[in-house]
């Protein structure tokens, strides 16, 4: 599954770029001088483009306080999804989130494989994380690990939620990653319209938080904004 979105991810580059490239090919070479033409990266700067960062295993009480931290020096928005023990477990932090004006969705009750367990206990898995999540539930699932399949999709549709997956990885979940390798991945397969995956919950995020300092700064430069997802 997260070869299937690294190709895709890579796909949809190659053709963002194809389809970018296009008229500066038609348009004749001697068109106009070339100082009124605006470069590649000024246009780039200049288009209103969204990303939409997700975090997902919180709220971790180490954790998810910084990431909020950094999100609000940027202005940027983010969708959290948790886990419903965490969830129970930190009530105060999913009350931030929400305030702080981002989404949570929902990340299964335990972090379970769905692709591992029969009907009643995946429906049980996600509507016990909905009753934690309480007032701030919204409709969006992400299945653990990316793993899903026809039966564990439609039982997700059955209890009224949508899956979502990704389409960049940050990788961030390898304990081998560094930080810069971390952020070069992001901004390196970014494009508008991205869903990027990311975690703010598991083993130590340090090398996550760090990249993310980075991140948004250079995104923001490039033009991009940060939103929660909208169709949650
Ligand atoms: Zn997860």
């Amino acid at each position: 599954m997260r070869r299937i979105a690294a190709m895709l991810s890579t796909v949809s580059l190659v053709c963002a770029i194809m389809v970018a490239a296009a008229p500066a090919q038609a348009a004749p070479a001697q068109a106009a001088p070339a100082s009124s033409v605006p470069s590649a990266s000024a246009r780039a700067a200049a288009a209103p483009r969204t990303v939409y960062l997700t975090f997902d295993d919180g709220p971790s009480a180490t954790w998810t306080p910084r990431y909020l931290d950094v999100l609000k020096k940027y202005g940027a928005k983010a969708t959290f999804f948790t886990t419903g023990q965490n969830a129970k477990a930190h009530r105060k932090i999913v009350a931030r989130i929400h305030r702080e004006g981002h989404l949570l969705a929902n990340h299964t009750w335990s972090h379970a494989d769905l692709t591992r367990l029969g009907k009643s206990t995946v429906k049980s898995q996600l509507t016990r994380t909905q009753t934690a999540l309480g007032r701030y539930k919204s409709a969006c699932m992400r299945p653990p690990y990316g793993a899903t399949n026809t039966s564990v999709r439609r039982w997700t549709k059955e209890v009224g939620l949508k899956t979502v997956l990704w389409d960049v990885d940050s990788r961030d979940w390898e304990n081998s990653q560094t930080a810069t390798a971390i952020y070069q991945r992001v901004v390196r397969n970014v494009h508008n319209g991205s869903n990027v995956l990311m975690h703010d919950g598991g083993d130590s995020q340090r090398d996550s938080l760090a990249a993310l300092k980075r991140i948004l700064p250079k995104l923001k430069s490039m033009g991009y904004t940060f939103k929660v997802l909208p169709y949650c």
